[in-house]
Order: structure tokens, then sequence, then C-alpha cells
């Protein structure tokens, strides 16, 4: 039989799980496959680490690790490189500096993309943690913070890690107890909190008393951004309505990938996102395609987070192994989630009860688990502990 050529597409967690699970397990098998990796940044990050580096607790190296290292350690080929097109049906990834690559298993591990052009000013106005520079510039915004208003806006729903705006309300609380500095610390959330916390009340309930328990945070949901008026440091909204702030930090709205945009790997129902199948994130169209990443989990009900991520690029993994190997092994997607919040005084563990739904998709329930101080330690471990596996 033919060595199968498996490409992968990006640098990130959703191409480190899928590219280790399928280097060791044929390994072990006595298979042989070529795997290549095509990522267009050298380094690999963990995002949800940049929090730590705009609030002062982690640095640059922290929260990043050459591709490089985990290629070579995996016999992978590292191709640096930007994806121009996926041509399915030829089975060949394309990119800009020319090269034509076919595959016999792709998977998709492009993340997704901040649009910040769809509300007029919001770059402008905005600090954010999403990338690492924006990490690096927030830094230097809340160390120059002398006291005020801070608003932290989420224009769209779902977007990364739909978490993270509750998460890091209690850490700027937090932060700013620390500085001695005076904050008013306010959330902007497009959507009213039962929808923004997904199906469940109570959940959002649970929210509110940690808060309360953090300090003072005020509740501004289901409000439509406009624009923003950087000069004057005015919000404006659908309704008409605007508020003033001091310091703005935005949890970006999300689309997908340019070269992605207008092909079937889109899902029709809502465009922002990839479209993917539960539990095996195989492509609905081609069956030689996996998309295991962020981006593709609204598609599949699944929150728009890594720690789905890292299971669906297992179960995509195991998908390929199985085909490979000749055998019909079960595909295993876990019928529990945990996502790890830190509060800055506290931490969180959310649990979402998962199960198999018709037409492919999965069906969730989140449900907060235990709140305890230990958590943030957790979190902290876990995130340090990733990016210390992969440092030479
Ligand atoms: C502030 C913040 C907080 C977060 N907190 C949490 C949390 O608490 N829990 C949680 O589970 N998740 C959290 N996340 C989300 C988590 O980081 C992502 O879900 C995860 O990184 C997704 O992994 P991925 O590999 O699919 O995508 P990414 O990590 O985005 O990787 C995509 C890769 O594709 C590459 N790429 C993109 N386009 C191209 C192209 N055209 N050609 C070549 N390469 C390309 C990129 O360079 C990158 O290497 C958080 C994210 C952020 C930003």
């Amino acid at each position: 039989m033919a060595v199968k050529r498996i490409v992968y597409i990006g640098g990130g967690p959703c191409t480190l799980v899928s590219l280790r699970r399928i280097a060791e397990e044929t390994k072990k098998a006595g298979i042989e496959v070529e795997n290549i990796v095509i990522t267009k940044d050298k380094y690999h990050y963990f995002p949800a680490f940049f929090p730590d580096v705009a609030l002062g607790e982690a640095e640059p190296d922290d929260v990043r690790a050459p591709v490089e290292n985990f290629t070579s350690e995996l016999g992978a080929k590292l191709y640096l490189d930007e994806v121009t097109r996926v041509d399915p049906a030829n089975r060949v990834v394309e990119t800009k500096s020319g090269k034509r690559v076919e595959y016999d298993y792709l998977f998709i591990c492009a993340g997704t993309r901040y649009a910040w052009e769809e509300y007029p000013g919001l770059r402008e106005a905005s600090y954010h943690n999403y990338t690492l520079e924006g990490a690096l510039e927030l830094r230097k915004a809340l160390a120059g913070f002398r006291g005020g208003d801070i608003v932290v806006l989420v224009p769209e729903f779902p977007h990364r890690c739909p978490g993270y705006p509750f998460e890091v309300l209690g850490r700027l609380v937090y932060h700013a107890k620390r500085r001695g500095v005076n904050a008013n610390v306010k959330l902007v959330h497009a959507v009213p909190m039962d929808a923004a916390l997904s199906h469940l009340f109570d959940l959002a309930v649970n929210w509110h008393r940690i808060h309360q328990e953090i300090g003072n945070i005020e509740y501004i949901m289901g409000k439509q951004l406009e624009r923003v008026d950087p000069g004057s440091k005015t919000i404006f909204f659908k309704d008409g309505e605007s508020m003033k702030y001091d310091l703005l930090i935005t949890a970006p709205p999300c689309r997908v990938p340019k070269f992605l945009e207008d092909t079937d790997f889109v899902f029709k129902k809502d465009p922002r996102f990839l479209d993917t199948t539960f539990p095996t994130f195989r492509s609905r169209k081609y069956d030689d395609v996996f998309i295991p990443t962020d981006s593709a989990m609204p598609s599949v009900n699944l929150p728009f987070a890594g720690v789905p991520v890292h299971y669906a690029a297992v179960a995509a993994a195991d998908t390929v192994l199985s085909e490979l190997k000749g055998a019909s092994g079960p595909i295993l997607f876990p019928d529990v989630l945990t996502i790890v919040l830190d509060f800055g005084k506290t931490g969180v563990l959310v649990t979402f009860d998962v199960k198999e739904a018709p037409g492919g998709v999965a069906a969730t329930k989140p449900y907060i688990a235990i709140t305890h101080p230990m958590i943030k330690l957790l979190k902290y471990s876990f995130y340090a502990g990733w990016i210390k596996s992969l440092k030479k």
C-alpha cells in the first residue's frame, strides 16, 4: 500500500494534538505515513494564556514555542507558508509561495479570523488579548490606567472562548485592587445573560454570585454595537443609546479564515463558522477532510474553545487511524467536558455533559461543578506545562 500523506493546516493546539496522536499511534502500529504541517507563523501559541501576559502574570516565552520543536520530534515535515486555497476535488492545498501540496487526508486546524472591520472604530478604540501583540499592548494600557470605567465589550456571540469575558472581569477587579486603582468594571454583551451562557439560567445566576463575591461588576446585557468613537471614547449602540469608557477591552468578532470563505467548508446556517460533524469531525462533504478547529465547534453545538478542540482532534485522528489500520474502532468523545476558568480571586470548573444528537451534532448541558481558589493553580499549571513540554 502506498504511504498515505496527511496534511495539517495550522500550528496551534488542533494540529499539535491531531499530529501527535497520529504520529505516535502509527509508529506503535508499524504503519508508515507522511505528516506535513503547513503554518504561517513559526510559533505555536497557547492563546488562552494571553490574558496572563496582559495582566503581567506571564511573559511571551511562557505562551509560545517554535512549531519546529514538535514537528521535528514527531517526524513531520514543516512548511512555514500561508495556505491560500484548498482544492478538495483534487486533494490539493495551495500556498502563497506557490506550493501545491497533495494529500490523502487533510486536517483543517486554522482557527478563526478576528474581523475588527465589522464595526467602525472598534479596532482603533479597543485593547484586547486575542494575540500576543495585543496582550502586550493591553499590559501597557493597564499599567498606565489611573482609574475610571473599564468596559469589556462583546459585540458578537459566540466568539472565541465564551467564558473569557466573564473570567477577565474578575481578573480585572483583582488586578485593580492589587494596584490600588479605583476601577468600575462593566461587561457590555451582545446577547441576554441566559442566552450568552447557553440555555441555562442557573449558570448565569452562579456567575453573578461569584462576581459579587469578587467585587462590584456591572452587567449590561443584550446591547447591539453600532460603532465606537475612539476620539470621544464613546460606544454607540443600535438602539440609539451610547456609553463612555476610560479603557475599552474587546472580545473580537470572529469570521472564517479568508482562504476558506465561500467554500463548501463554511457552515451554511451561520457563515461566521466552519462546518463539521460530531463525533468524528469529518467534513460533511469531503470524506478525506477533518475540521476539528475551534471555529467549527459552533456548527456542532460545542463551545467555541480549546478544550473541545483537544477532544475533537483526538476523535478525528482516531477516525483516520482506524481507516489506516483497516479497523473500525469506536470514536471516543468524552461524555463530560470541563473548562477551567480563572476569576482572579478564585477559580471555577464549568462542566458540560455531552451527548450525540441527531444530524451529526452534539447536545450539551453546562453547569458549574466547583468554585475554589485551587482551580486557578490548576489552570496555570496546565497552561505553563503545555508550553514547557514543547521547549527544547
Ligand atoms: C483570550 C483567550 C482566552 C481563551 N481561553 C480559553 C479557555 O479558558 N479555555 C479554552 O478551552 N479555550 C480558550 N481559548 C481558546 C483557545 O485558545 C482556542 O480555542 C485554541 O487556540 C484553538 O486552537 P486551534 O489550533 O484550532 O486554532 P489556533 O490556536 O488559532 O491555531 C490556528 C493556527 O493556524 C495558523 N493559520 C491560520 N491561517 C493560516 C493560513 N492561511 N495558512 C497557514 N496557517 C494558518 C495560525 O498561524 C495558527 O498556527 C482562549 C482564547 C483566547 C484568545
